[in-house]
C-alpha cells in the first residue's frame, strides 16, 4: 500500500468543457472533505462547491467518492470533474498540492491497481493500448486484453509449468523412493506440448504487435511514375510534392492513414534510379532501406510501359486515363481522376486486414512478452534436454521465471519502471 496520496489531471490537454482530476492514495477522504465540506456517499456523483482555505468557492464540480478496495487503484480514490478553463484547473491543482498531495508520475493509477492486485501487468499495458488505440481494430485488441484474455493464457501457461516443476522437485527430493516410472515421461511430455504450444504463439508473423504499431507500405516506382500523386490521392490530402520535374521527390515522406481498421504509413520514396548527386543518392539509400522493411511494396508503373512483375510486391499501373484500352490484369488506376482508385483501396485494405489479423487465441501483441516467450521456451528446451535431475529443474524454474515477468507473477521493479514510464500522466 502507498502510503502518499496522488492526483492528477485525467483528461487531455485542449479545449474542452470539463476536466477530470482524479486523486488516489490514504488521504483521499481527508482531502475530499477539506475540499467540498463532507464526503458525498460511496459511488454517488453529486455536486459540490469546492473551496479554498479560507472558504472561497474556486468551482462547482461534480465529486465521486470511489473508496478502496472497490476503485480502479484500489486504494481510496476520488474525482472532481471541474470546469475546464485554465484558472479553474490551477486553482483546484493548487489547492490539492496545499493539502500535502503529489502530482501523480505517468501511469501510477494504473501501476497502484497493478500493485494492488487490481490487474495483471498485460491488461496494464492494454490500459495504455486502448488509450493509443487509433482504429477499431486496434480498440478491439487492447479491449481483449484488457478484459484478461491473453492473462489467462499466459497464466494458465505458468501453471502448467508450476505443475511440471512441482513433479520434478519431488524427483530430486525423493530419488530413491519408488515414484511410479511415468512420472518423469508424463512432466516430460507436458512441458514439451507447452513449448509446442508456446511456439505456435510465436509463430504468428507478428500480427497483433503490427496492429498494434501499425504497417508500413513502401510506394516505389521510376520517378515521375505519379508516386506522390497516388500518396495524396490515398491520403485525400496534399502530404506529397507533385511535380512533373523527375527525381523531385527526394526524401521518404511518410503519411499515416487507416486502412480496413489498421493503421498504415504510407512511404513514398525517392525515384530510385541512379545518380550523381549525393543529396538524391543518399534519398535513393533511404527508400531502398524502408521498401525493404516495409510490409508490403507497391510498385508503380505507368500504363503503356511494358509490364513490370516485382516479386512480393503489388504493381499499380498508373496514368490508365492516358491509356482508355483498361488492361483488366493489373491493378489500373489514374492518381489524376480517381479511376481504379477504389479497388485499389479496397485491395489494400484487404492486405492489412490480412497482416494483422488473427483468428483463434489471442495474439501477441508486444515486444516485450515476445522475448520472454522466446526465453520460456529455451529453457523449456534445456530442460528437455537436461540428465541431471537439477539442472532440469533449474531450468524449468528459469522458464517460469520468464513467463511471470510477463503477468507480473514475478515482480521485477525495472520492468514495471519502464512499462509505466510510456503512460500518459492520469492513467
Ligand atoms: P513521382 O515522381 O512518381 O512521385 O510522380 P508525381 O506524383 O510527382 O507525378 C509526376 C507527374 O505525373 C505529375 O505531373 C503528375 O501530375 C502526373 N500524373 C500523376 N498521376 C497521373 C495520372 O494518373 N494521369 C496523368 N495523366 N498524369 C499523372
Amino acid at each position: 500500500m502507498n502510503a502518499d496520496t496522488v492526483f492528477a489531471l485525467a483528461s487531455g490537454a485542449g479545449r474542452a468543457a470539463i476536466a477530470i482530476f482524479r486523486i488516489s492514495g490514504p488521504d483521499s477522504a481527508s482531502a475530499l472533505t477539506a475540499l467540498c465540506g463532507t464526503l458525498p456517499l460511496p459511488r454517488r456523483a453529486v455536486v459540490r462547491a469546492l473551496r479554498d482555505t479560507n472558504g472561497e468557492v474556486l468551482d462547482r464540480a461534480v465529486v465521486l467518492w470511489l473508496p478502496g478496495p472497490q476503485s480502479y487503484s484500489g486504494e481510496d480514490s476520488a474525482e472532481l470533474h471541474v470546469h475546464a478553463g485554465r484558472a479553474v484547473m490551477d486553482a483546484v491543482a493548487d489547492r490539492l498540492a496545499a493539502l500535502g498531495l503529489r502530482a501523480a508520475e505517468p501511469g501510477e493509477f494504473t501501476r497502484r491497481a497493478f500493485l494492488n492486485g487490481k490487474l495483471d501487468l498485460v491488461s496494464a499495458e492494454a490500459v495504455h493500448d486502448l488509450v493509443a488505440a487509433e482504429t477499431d481494430a486496434q480498440r478491439r485488441q487492447a479491449l481483449r486484453q484488457l478484459e484478461g484474455a491473453l492473462g489467462i493464457l499466459y497464466r494458465d501457461w505458468s501453471d502448467r509449468l508450476r505443475g511440471a516443476l512441482a513433479r520434478q522437485e519431488a524427483l530430486i527430493d525423493f530419488p530413491d523412493e519408488d515414484l511410479p516410472p511415468e512420472v518423469e515421461a508424463d512432466l516430460l511430455a507436458s512441458v514439451r506440448s507447452l513449448r509446442q504450444e508456446i511456439g505456435v504463439h510465436l509463430d504468428d508473423r507478428h500480427r497483433g504487435e503490427k496492429l498494434r504499431e501499425g504497417l508500413c507500405f513502401a510506394i516505389t516506382g521510376a520517378p515521375n511514375v505519379g508516386k506522390s500523386s497516388l500518396i495524396n490521392a490515398l491520403a485525400e490530402r496534399d502530404v506529397a510534392i507533385v511535380s512533373p520535374t523527375p527525381g523531385t521527390t527526394r526524401d521518404a515522406i511518410e503519411t499515416r492513414i487507416v486502412l480496413g481498421g489498421v493503421p498504415v504509413t504510407l512511404v513514398d520514396t525517392a525515384g530510385l534510379r541512379d545518380t550523381a548527386d549525393p543529396i538524391e543518392a543518399e534519398g535513393v539509400r533511404r527508400a531502398r532501406a524502408r521498401a525493404a522493411a516495409a510490409d508490403l511494396v507497391l510498385t508503380v508503373v505507368e500504363a503503356g510501359s511494358p509490364t513490370v512483375s516485382e516479386p512480393g510486391s503489388l504493381v499499380v499501373v498508373n496514368k490508365s486515363d492516358l491509356y482508355p484500352e483498361r488492361r483488366a490484369d493489373v491493378l489500373a488506376i489514374s492518381a489524376l481522376t480517381g479511376a481504379g482508385l477504389p479497388e485499389l483501396r479496397d485491395r489494400l485494405a484487404a492486405e492489412a486486414t490480412a497482416l494483422t489479423q488473427s483468428s483463434g487465441p489471442p495474439p501477441l501483441t508486444r515486444a516485450r512478452h515476445r522475448t520472454a516467450l522466446v526465453a520460456a521456451a529455451r529453457w523449456i528446451a534445456e530442460a528437455e534436454d537436461a540428465i541431471e535431475p537439477e539442472l532440469r529443474g533449474e531450468a524449468m524454474r528459469l522458464a517460469l521465471r520468464a513467463l511471470g515477468t510477463i503477468t507480473g507473477q514475478v515482480g521485477v521493479e525495472e520492468i514495471l519502471d519502464s512499462i509505466f514510464r510510456q503512460f500518459c500522466i492520469g492513467k
